[in-house]
């Protein structure tokens, strides 16, 4: 089989380089390999009753599959520099705001249309953020919700489905370089292509690495974000999150300056549990339906650790402390912010009496023996300064759901065209280490598309 282009994974990078390369030139031959399922058929077998954890699927149904991790994600789509990955440092801080409104437009002919597009910028928060020691980050938000973002999904794929040859449940092993392209192996087949483009996200992370050491890739690696995920009554954030929906605040800590972040806020959402690699930690989503929401807001509030000489794997940092949640707690470990301040565990009966009610059915246990100090205290130390504009959110019955982390790739070293040190070899989205969200990994995949469209 000879390709002009091969993808490997079908995640939103995949995707949008399936999609440029085919709306500019329909007559190419395009295969995408992807290691899970299509869409319709990723289903975790978690239902709460019969399977209440992880039994640890050949292939995750969360993070592997048509639309890639952010399949069931809440479908923020963040058009910004500001944050979401580094696209900009390769191809500039146009260039990459550009795509990323282009990819806009995209989603917006494919279902999303009708999708309420939020900004931070100029907004009155901004003023009220300083005045307290807190920065709101500017960005637009496209909210698809959980359920529009699946639509928008199946629309891609009912496009591409007929013009592309996808192969599901197939990981590639191996990428050979040839003289004139590339051969990738699956199972005991291997098919050829011109060009190659390597979109396998985090969850293809540890593959990705194994590549780089065959072909004498560099990378370096050297991130991880940890921290908890809160939840609180919606009301007390409902003033920022109506007008804004998502808020970026960053906070210096008064002891250590170090920063903490919020990510992923999720109005009216639910707690969910994430799994990588089989160590489930969490996260969040929120719906677009109105019968699916719920009374409750969660967030993240991450702090980065960055790691220098000797120590590298950074990753496996974050995977060693949720793997600490894990053991005590059997999965994801949830406190009340007055117990974690009193120094106490939460029990069963102490998160029954509590005002508010977790969305996630977690172990209450106590967090403060799982994240390190210096992470907690910064945590709790943003809780009191994030109280100062949404008035009750350090309050005892906040719920605080650990561990969250938040996992980068290595960085693969690429030039300004995404490529590697082979010609016609492409690492993009968040397996290349350039990205870390559905905004700029989509715009990623157009980049590298276009790229390639001019030397085809
Ligand atoms: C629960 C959750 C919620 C999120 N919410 C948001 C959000 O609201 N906004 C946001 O900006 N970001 C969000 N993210 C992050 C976002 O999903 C990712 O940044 C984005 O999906 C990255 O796209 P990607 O194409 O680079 O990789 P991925 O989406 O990870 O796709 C990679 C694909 O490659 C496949 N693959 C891996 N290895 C191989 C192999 N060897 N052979 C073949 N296929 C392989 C995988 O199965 C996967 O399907 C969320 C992530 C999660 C997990």
């Amino acid at each position: 089989m000879k390709y002009d282009v091969i993808i490997i994974g079908a995640g939103p990078g995949g995707i949008f380089s399936a999609y440029e390369l085919l709306k500019k030139r329909p007559e190419l031959k395009i295969a995408v390999f992807e290691a899970g399922n299509s869409l319709e058929k990723r289903k975790c077998p978690i239902d709460g009753k019969k399977v209440k954890s992880c039994i640890k699927c050949p292939t995750c149904a969360i993070m592997n599959g048509f639309g890639g991790a952010g399949a069931f994600s809440d479908g923020k789509y963040n058009i910004t520099n500001d944050f979401g990955g580094s696209l900009y440092q390769y191809i500039g801080k146009e260039k990459a705001l550009d795509l990323m409104k282009y990819v806009d437009e995209i989603n917006m002919s494919h279902g999303g249309e009708g999708t309420k597009m939020y900004s931070t910028s100029g907004s009155e928060f901004k003023k009220i953020c300083m005045q307290n020691k807190l920065n709101l980050l500017d960005a637009s938000v496209r909210h698809l919700g959980t359920d529009i973002n699946y639509v928008v999904l199946e629309n891609l794929f009912a496009e591409l489905k007929d013009k592309a040859t996808f192969y599901f449940n197939t990981p590639i092993e191996k990428i050979e370089a040839l003289e004139d392209g590339y051969r990738v192996f699956y199972g005991k087949e291997s098919a050829d292509s011109k060009k190659c483009i390597v979109s396998v996200g985090r969850s293809g992370s540890k593959w990705m690495e194994t590549v780089c050491d065959d072909l004498g890739i560099p990378t370096r690696s050297n991130r991880v974000d940890l921290g908890v995920r809160v939840e609180l009554p919606a009301v007390i954030f409902s003033h920022l999150t109506d007008k804004l929906y998502e808020s970026k605040i960053v906070y210096r800590t008064e002891k250590f300056e170090d920063a903490v972040r919020t990510f992923c806020m999720n109005p009216n959402g639910i707690v969910v549990n994430e799994n990588t690699n089989g160590i489930v930690t969490v996260n969040g989503h929120s719906f677009e339906d109105p019968a699916r929401k719920t009374d409750n807001t969660n967030f993240a509030l991450l702090v980065a650790k960055h790691f220098s000489e000797p120590f590298k794997d950074s990753n496996e940092y974050g995977e060693s402390i949720a793997r600490l949640s894990n053991m005590l707690g059997g999965g994801v470990i949830v406190q009340r912010f007055g117990d974690l301040e009193r120094g106490r565990r939460s029990t069963e009966k102490r998160i029954l009496e509590g005002t508010v009610v977790p969305t996630l059915d977690a172990t209450p246990g106590d967090l403060s023996l799982v994240l390190p100090k210096r992470i907690l205290d910064g945590i709790i130390e943003m809780l009191h300064a994030l109280d100062k504009i949404a008035p009750g959110t350090a309050n005892d019955d906040t719920l605080l759901y650990g561990v969250e982390v938040k996992f980068y790739n290595m960085e693969v070293e690429l030039d300004n065209c995404l490529e590697t040190t082979y010609k016609g070899l492409y690492v993009i989205g968040d397996g290349s280490g350039v990205t870390h969200s559905l905004s700029h990994a989509s715009a990623s995949g157009v980049y590298v598309a276009d790229e390639i469209l001019e030397t085809l």
